[in-house]
């Protein structure tokens, strides 16, 4: 064990994960106990330190995967309570929605939610602005969500929207991107590096959807600042939240909740519940009510499920 080194998993295949160290990039198997007896949480992500041995100059094996932080979990697809690490070691999350159909409120606040309780700072970024949208609907839409985050406006087709995000990305640091394919991520990056780096994908006219069925998730360093991650597989995103009590602090329900007649109040009818109360009188806005209990509700059975196999 005496020619031990480390580097960060910057994609993940099938079989084996790529790994970006000191020496170049390797293709890297995972050593048999770290298979066996783990979750599949466990095993490394996009982004993820991690021990190797090398075997030669372009291979090795991964003995050791360092502890994790700020890492982006979601919902494994198909699962009740099962969770899957998209990204390690993150600092900010791009929320990549494009101005067409795929705009989605909802969507925006689940990917909040979740990169905010791994203390990773959330950034919306709306792609494809040279189309045509309804600026007064995005804009209203967008009132509670631009209390908690920049929202940057891009185009690649105008360079002026893509220089502030640029200026944003602080040298060494680590960034997702999530969104739904065909939002225009791939290209982002690409505009954001100033070079094709990553191949962008058609869109199929018939499904609208992109052609993107690779799960790889893709790690690119911009020259001389921050590390990006694209994570083409994920499409769906379901919450998995630990806590979704927490939920209450990024709706500015807890200012409220804290006034509230019984201790464990779920705001929902009991009386002397100071929550409803400041919604009836205007106080707290009721769709910023209404989105905070669909995602509690959303990521209640996630935490229970959890916590029982304790
Ligand atoms: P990804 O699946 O999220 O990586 O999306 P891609 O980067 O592959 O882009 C999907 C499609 O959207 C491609 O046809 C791009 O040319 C197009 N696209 C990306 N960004 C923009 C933009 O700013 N404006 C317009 N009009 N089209 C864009
Ligand atoms: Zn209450």
């Amino acid at each position: 064990y005496n020619h031990l080194s480390h580097g960060r998993v910057s994609a993940v295949n099938k079989t084996n994960y790529e790994v970006i160290a000191e020496s170049g990039l390797l293709l890297c198997e995972l050593t048999g106990n770290l298979l066996y007896g783990r979750s599949l949480f466990e095993l490394p992500c996009t982004g993820d330190w991690v021990i190797f041995q090398p075997l030669d100059d372009s291979k090795g094996i991964i003995v050791d995967i360092l502890p994790r932080k700020h890492t982006l979990y979601r919902r494994k697809s198909g699962t009740i309570s099962e969770r899957q690490a998209i990204a390690s070691y993150v600092d900010k999350a791009f929320i990549v929605q494009s101005l067409d159909a795929n705009f989605n409120v909802r969507r925006t606040e689940r990917f909040m939610a979740q990169v905010l309780e791994e203390d990773i700072q959330p950034v919306l970024i709306l792609t494809k602005s040279d189309l045509e949208f309804n600026r007064h609907q995005v804009d209203g839409s967008l009132k509670h969500i631009s209390r908690q985050m920049p929202v940057f406006f891009t185009s690649i087709l105008s360079p002026g929207t893509i220089l502030p995000v640029r200026k944003f990305i602080k040298p060494g640091e680590s960034i997702v991107l999530v969104g739904s394919s065909g939002v225009g991520k791939s290209s982002l990056i690409n505009a954001l590096c100033e070079r094709a780096v990553l191949p962008t994908s058609e869109i199929s006219q018939s499904s609208g959807k992109g052609r993107h069925t690779s799960t790889r998730r893709e790690m690119v360093l911009m020259d001389d600042s921050g590390v990006l991650i694209d994570t083409p597989g994920v499409r769906e995103f379901g919450l998995a939240l630990d806590n979704p009590e927490a939920l209450a602090d990024m709706f500015d329900v807890a200012d409220f909740a804290a006034s509230c007649r019984f201790k464990d109040c779920t705001h929902v009818n009991e009386p002397g519940c100071a929550v409803i109360e400041a919604v009836n009188n205007g106080v707290l806005e009721e769709e910023v009510y209404s989105s905070y209990l669909k995602l509690r509700k959303e990521s209640w059975y996630f935490s229970t499920s959890e916590h029982e196999k304790r």
